[in-house]
């Protein structure tokens, strides 16, 4: 899971994508909304990179763009100068990969909508476990949905609730959506944002220029100039206006934070839940190279997201750390049509070894494995380039179930660890040795008393739908509402 950035359209490539990153900012008087979430936006990029939006609010307006594609291509200096207008103060931003719902423009975010509260927007990361059923429900008494996303669910939601305000209608909806979800919204005056009850997603809460900004990682906040207060907490509810910061533990908090925030998705230098990303994923690598000592001449990370995992298990084993591949930073949306043999140049394209990996024993160190086809890749990219052996270390422990809550793992049955033993896996993909970081040691490296691991054990903290024909009956849909859209 080397590479990021599934180009829209490719093959649906062995990798793990996470669905989505979000940003909103209310301020006390007018300011550049549009740039400050524009800048959030890019530091949370590689949490989603088919479609973002950026909706912004003054008293009397609201004015929105989104569109499919990364930030720097949807927001040109003309599109964000529309954005800019007097009395900005609020907005909502957010970047996606999808989960649910068609990788389409009409499921771009945010989605606005017009309601007995007003102009509301929201985005979400995450997933709703009873998205599909609350929508059929909501058809049969003649809802309409524009989206095949289930944030739409969410929003029509705390619509139908007209004899509440916007924070009980919002608080009420909390209790009845299930899954793992972080979710911001916005009228014009306020914005608010959640976590569900096991803070499966992350949001953390900032200061700037006397006002506030919810982002999924802090790494949006620094670059925005805003200080870092404090993660949202499970199950509650904050809500910043003029009047200051307001906080509502809306639901009994059950924590048990996605494990991969910490192993992959999270950027090494955000800290969630209190728990730095990057000295975690050291302490990955230094348990593995305790759980799977091997004689070897170099450790070697599969970049970007395995470097931080190779060097804890240098440090640990006391075998030298060496960059043994080189990534190109400019194949990451490359469209390489479904054959195998582009499929190998793929890999080539994006990675090349160097040559520290020539005539060594390697101790290759990676953050997962999904199907396995891009790892027995790389092995043999080495393996040509000349390393005379190679040792795969995984800083996580077999992905055997899909997940849930807004990752997409594919379906289990194309998972390597859901149908193959731990050996055949290390024969399909040409490894000398094979090691997975086991459980206890994956909670060890991040150090939180509970974290979801259902994709490693199955058991879903926060419900899961049933069948993954839960997932597929949305995709479904999507492809409906795309033939009618088309
Ligand atoms: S199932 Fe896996 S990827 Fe999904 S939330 Fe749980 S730990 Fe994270």
């Amino acid at each position: 899971m080397a590479m990021d950035g599934s180009p829209l359209g490719a093959w649906h490539d062995d990798e793990l994508h996470e669905e989505c990153g979000v940003v909103a900012l209310h301020l006390p008087s007018e300011a550049d909304v549009a740039s400050l979430l524009h800048l959030g936006l890019f530091a949370l990029q590689h949490r989603g990179q088919e479609s973002c939006g950026i909706c912004v609010a003054s008293d009397d307006q609201i004015r929105i763009e989104k569109d499919m594609g990364l930030v720097s291509e949807v927001f040109t200096e003309a599109r964000l100068e529309g954005l800019r207008f007097d009395g900005a103060r609020t907005g909502i931003a957010h970047t996606r990969y999808s989960t649910t719902g068609s990788s389409l423009r009409f499921n771009a975010q945010p989605i606005t909508v017009r309601s007995n509260k007003g102009l509301l927007a929201l985005a979400h990361n995450g997933n709703f476990t009873n998205a599909k059923s609350m929508r059929a429900r909501m058809l049969d008494e003649g809802a309409v949905f524009q989206t095949t996303n289930d944030s739409e669910v969410m929003i029509n939601l705390i619509a139908r609730y007209s004899h509440l305000d916007l924070r009980d209608a919002t608080a009420q909806v909390m209790g009845e959506l299930e899954g793992g979800f972080a979710v911001v919204l916005m009228d014009r005056h306020r914005i608010l944002g959640l976590r569900d009850r096991n803070g499966v997603r992350p949001l953390v809460i900032g200061h700037v220029e006397g006002g506030y900004v919810f982002a999924s990682e802090p790494s949006a906040l620094h670059v925005m100039g805003a200080t870092f207060l404090r993660d949202v907490r499970p199950g509650e509810l904050v809500m910043a206006d003029d009047d200051g910061l307001h906080s509502f533990q809306v639901l009994t908090p059950e924590p048990t934070p996605c494990a991969f925030e910490w192993i992959y998705f999270a950027r090494g230098d955000s800290v969630l839940d209190g728990v730095e990303v990057h000295a975690a994923r050291l302490r990955m690598g230094e348990v593995l190279a305790a759980e799977s000592p091997v004689p070897a001449d170099v450790v070697v990370g599969v970049p970007e997201s395995g470097l931080a995992a190779a060097i804890g298990y240098a440090r640990a084993s006391g075998i030298p750390f060496d960059m043994g591949l080189y990534k190109s930073p400019y194949a990451g949306r490359t469209f390489i049509h479904p054959n195998q043999r582009l499929r190998d140049q793929k890999v080539k394209l994006k990675l090349a070894p160097t040559p520290a990996v020539r005539g060594k024993r390697v101790v290759l160190v990676d953050d997962s494995i999904v199907r396995g086809t891009t790892s027995g890749r790389i092995v043999q990219l080495l393996r040509d380039y000349g390393a005379t052996e190679v040792h795969f270390r995984v800083s996580s422990p077999p992905i055997r179930f899909p997940c849930y809550y807004g990752i997409d793992t594919a379906a289990r049955k194309e998972l390597a660890a859901a149908t193959m033993t731990i050996e055949e896996i290390r024969q399909r993909i040409g490894a000398d040795t094979l090691h997975f970081l086991s459980e206890p040691g994956l909670a060890h490296a991040i150090g939180l008393n509970r974290t979801c691991l259902a994709c490693f054990d199955g058991r879903y903290p926060a419900g899961h739908p049933g069948e993954e024909a839960e997932k597929d009956g949305l995709e479904e849909d999507g492809r409906a509402v795309a033939e009618a859209h088309a």
